[in-house]
């Protein structure tokens, strides 16, 4: 974990948060590492997706923070606990709102809508795919909100590099505010990638309009954006053979460590690797049975011998919070880089596998 990265994109979202009044979280599952969360002050909480998320948060960042939580999945006997424990709850569907929103108080409803307009090019992805689960379809509410709902919350896009889907779907949902104006919020959720878009200016303006027009506090909950770019995956060569011509490079890491390499076909940046021009190309293959435990295939000047580092970047979100034991190989040890160097700051062995799988 690159901890100058993280305080980078900590201060373009600083940036924005000063210049458009609106309030940040951390959207924690992206990777709920405690050093990650404990620098966290320069925004105004997390939002969170489940219970344990939820305590985490508390515990760590204390009671002045706002927690946001929003999922498919809430639990009756769960709920008393999380209706304590966070700020504002985001309602997915009208029946799990008149179900549960009555079982505690203290918190600021919200319903999470689905805007029904689908950016994402692959649908595994798309929260506005048809039979969707996440969220009110938006034309159930162009009645009326239920009573008691103060917020609403919309999140539809992953790794976005331009604010125009978030302008589209914005225009939208101000049909919703002009009609409803008991509403205190409206949380825009996640999904694009802030250090990477290099104008700000549509979403600092867009944001000013929400909040002056409809005197609401308007949120955003990136994950992606505060930790992607700021963790490396670092391995070595454990093999190298040729297979029906290609050179076949096993590492000691697999995608068990990265998941979303297989999961969505992902072929993660190399630090080593070579563009155009470089002759030769090799496999990066993992080091589990499953046959297709591959990152892809990466050119290189020269082929890098059994024994070598490299170094995968770019593997901060849902890396390692999706990392798996499977082959009983260990997870990844976590160094924190600081200004003085690495530090070691976990570490698990055979112990912790074992406890994983026997009661004793
Ligand atoms: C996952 C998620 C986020 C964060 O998404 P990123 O793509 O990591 O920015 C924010 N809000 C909700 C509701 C999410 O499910």
């Amino acid at each position: 974990m690159d901890a100058g990265r993280i305080e980078a994109n900590l201060q373009i979202l600083s940036a924005i948060r000063r210049a458009s009044g609106c309030r940040i979280l951390y959207s924690m599952k992206a990777l709920p590492l405690v050093p990650v969360l404990e620098c966290l002050f320069a925004l105004d909480g997390v939002s969170a997706s489940s219970l344990f998320e939820a305590r985490l948060a508390r515990q760590v960042l204390g009671e002045g923070a706002d927690i946001h939580l929003t999922t498919p999945g809430l639990r009756g006997h769960e709920f008393a606990e999380l209706g304590d424990l966070c700020s504002h709850i985001s309602f997915n569907s009208l029946p799990q709102f008149q179900n549960l929103n009555g079982l505690a108080n203290g918190y600021s409803k919200g319903l999470r809508v689905n805007p029904k307009l689908p950016f994402a090019a692959d649908r595994r992805y798309d929260p506005c795919r048809p039979h969707s689960k996440l969220g009110v379809d938006i034309s159930l509410l162009d009645k009326c909100l239920p009573a008691g709902v103060e917020g609403l919350h919309f999140h539809t896009m992953f790794s976005g590099l331009d604010f125009q889907p978030l302008l589209t779907v914005a225009a939208v949902m101000e049909g919703l505010l002009r009609q409803s104006p008991q509403l205190k919020w409206l949380n825009m959720g996640g999904g694009y990638l802030y250090p990477q878009i290099a104008d700000a200016g549509p979403l600092i303006a867009l944001i000013g309009r929400l909040r002056g027009e409809f005197n609401i506090q308007v949120y955003l909950e990136p994950g992606k954006a505060l930790v992607g770019n700021a963790a490396y995956l670092l391995t070595t060569v454990l093999d190298r053979f040729d297979s029906d011509g290609k050179t076949v490079l096993v590492l000691d890491t697999s995608v068990n460590h990265h998941p979303e390499v297989f999961e969505y076909g992902l072929q993660p940046a190399l630090l080593e690797a070579d563009g155009e021009g470089a002759e030769q190309s090799a496999i990066l293959a993992g080091s589990s049975c499953m046959a297709g435990d591959v990152f892809g295939e990466y050119r290189f000047r020269r082929l890098p011998a059994v024994g070598e580092r490299l170094v995968f970047r770019d593997v901060g979100a849902y890396s390692l919070i999706k990392a798996s034991r499977f082959n009983g190989y260990n997870l990844p040890d976590i160094y924190m880089l600081e200004a003085d160097g690495a530090h070691l700051y976990r570490q698990y062995g055979y112990e912790d596998y074992r406890r994983q799988w026997d009661k004793r």
